[in-house]
């Protein structure tokens, strides 16, 4: 079988080595006649994959002691709601940095629940760009800062993240997250959907500095309750048992190929290429963001008109290329080159992209 050359953005490409392993494990998991997702979730086989996905996580991103990993469902889009739900106090205000159409959305959630600001903001440049340090006015009092580390739609990424602010960092890392080496400790909470670095769709990770979760009231639903998670070991509930054991798939291929540090020297050198092409085109290909702000992970760009642009996505996917066209807010192109997509398959667009300006 031949595998497709998969630029999706999220569900996106999985290591092959994961989904042979997963296969392989299906019908018969360490001899005990059924799947992963026939195992209970009381059981000691999946509470030692709970486990060891969460020692997996803490190794690789050297999270600290002092911080909580929570395993939670609802997708990314819940921790827009349930960030603010624990962390904004009473009467405080949130600050959130807006770089593109997924902090708008946090920022959004987080003012149906208190008073949430605009810290800073790329709108006005189209989101190209992501602010700079000096522009941001984070109000007196504030419960937290807000940013998105990585803008999977605008192809943008900070190479510089705030550090020593006197407020707790919360940062949606859903598109970078274990694509490069963080400073865990310069965050309060990081969270992150799975379904692009991590494994499939259905499982989100929540990294939580511990004293952050004093803010969590009882009155909140329990479900919506990091605090809740914290003391069931994020098994308050029936977590998404499949979801976990390829987050656990995935984190045990990322320690092998030799951790973080490696990956991110892969991704530049993924991101570097496709780059390269554009930059030599002599503007037959456009960059979306500006250059210090370009993310190594979702790389946008536009050709000069829509007409030329249709003809490109179409050859490209008779050329077996699935996933180029760029969000429908932004239009354009966008290949994103997340940990699992193997430098051949990037060798490979890099040709295509070449091949087809020589040809138009
Ligand atoms: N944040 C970012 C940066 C994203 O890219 C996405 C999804 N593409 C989301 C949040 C929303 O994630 P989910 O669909 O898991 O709710």
């Amino acid at each position: 079988m031949k595998r497709a050359l998969n630029f999706n953005a999220g569900p996106a490409a999985l290591p092959e080595a994961v989904l042979a392993k997963a296969e392989k494990e299906m019908m018969n998991y360490q001899s005990l006649g059924m799947g992963v997702m026939e195992l209970s979730h009381r059981s000691k086989e999946f509470e030692d994959i709970n486990d060891r996905t969460n020692s997996l996580l803490r190794n690789l991103l050297s999270i600290p002691d002092d911080y909580e990993v929570l395993l939670l469902q609802g997708g990314a889009s819940l921790q827009f709601s349930m960030v603010p739900m624990n962390l904004l106090e009473e009467g405080a205000s949130a600050s959130y940095v807006l770089t593109g159409t997924w902090s708008e959305k946090a920022l959004k959630e987080a003012q149906k629940i208190g008073n949430a600001v605009i810290a800073a903001s790329s709108k006005h440049g189209n989101y190209k760009s992501i602010p700079s340090l000096s522009e941001f006015d984070i109000p007196a009092g504030s419960s937290y800062l807000h940013i998105t580390t990585n803008n999977t739609i605008y192809g943008t990424q900070w190479h510089t993240l705030p550090e020593s602010l006197n407020i707790p960092l919360v940062a949606d890392m859903s598109s970078d997250i274990l694509s490069r080496p963080v400073n865990v400790s310069s965050f309060g909470l990081i969270y992150a959907g799975a379904q692009k670095n991590l494994g499939p769709s259905g499982v989100t990770v929540v990294i939580i500095r511990k004293d952050l979760l004093k803010r969590s009231k009882p009155e909140l639903p329990s479900m919506l309750n990091y605090q809740v998670y914290s003391e069931s070991k994020s098994l308050y509930n029936t977590p998404p048992t499949l979801s976990i054991y390829f987050l656990m798939l995935v984190l045990e291929w990322a320690e092998e190929l030799g951790g973080v540090k490696q990956l991110e020297m892969m991704n530049k050198e993924k991101a570097a290429l496709l780059y390269d092409v554009i930059d030599r085109s002599e503007g037959f290909y456009k960059g979306h963001a500006e250059k210090q702000s370009r993310s190594l992970m979702n790389i946008t760009f536009t050709l000069d008109n829509e007409d030329l642009t249709s003809v490109f996505l179409r050859e490209a996917e008779e050329s077996g290329f699935i996933g180029l066209a760029g969000h429908r807010s932004v239009g354009g192109c966008r290949a994103s080159t997340y940990n699992a997509v193997p430098l051949e398959n990037i060798e490979k667009l890099a040709d295509f992209m070449n091949y087809f300006r020589n040809r138009n």
